[in-house]
């Protein structure tokens, strides 16, 4: 994720792994878990690799876990399906969040394909019976 909140100072680090210890709390009490968390804690004048829809977080991810070819990467804006589909992930669109206004302004043929669901619960429970 884009965390700029971090160096707009609308949120400290503490606040953000309150945030992360608490997602992963409630994936836990379902079952999941998370393999990690990858972010940018960067603004957008701040010249980093790691700010969507630049890939240096999906590189990051690939260091860890290696070739992410193919892996679904959901988002609800471009320029998370930018990132992903930059290191040849396959991009999910959810509706939910800003979804509905990036559909309605269209998708650039360069993404090519892309899978749309209302939600991520959606993608979710599609995926859970059809990982492929
Ligand atoms: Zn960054």
């Amino acid at each position: 994720t884009n965390q700029s909140g971090l160096a707009r100072g609308y949120f400290d680090q503490a606040g953000l792994d309150a945030i992360h210890r608490t997602m992963a709390a409630h994936l836990e009490g379902a079952g999941a878990w998370l393999s990690g968390v990858f972010f940018c804690p960067h603004g957008p004048d701040d010249g980093c690799v790691c700010r969507k829809p630049l890939p240096g977080l999906i590189d990051q991810i690939v260091a860890e876990y290696g070739d992410v070819t193919g892996v679904p990467m959901v988002g609800d804006s471009l320029r998370d399906l930018e990132a992903g589909v930059a290191r040849g992930c396959r991009p999910v669109l959810v509706l939910t969040g800003k979804g509905r206004r990036t559909l309605d302004k269209g998708l650039p043929e360069t993404l090519g394909p892309v899978d749309v669901y209302d939600s991520l619960a959606g993608f979710v429970d599609q995926f859970l019976k059809d990982p492929s």
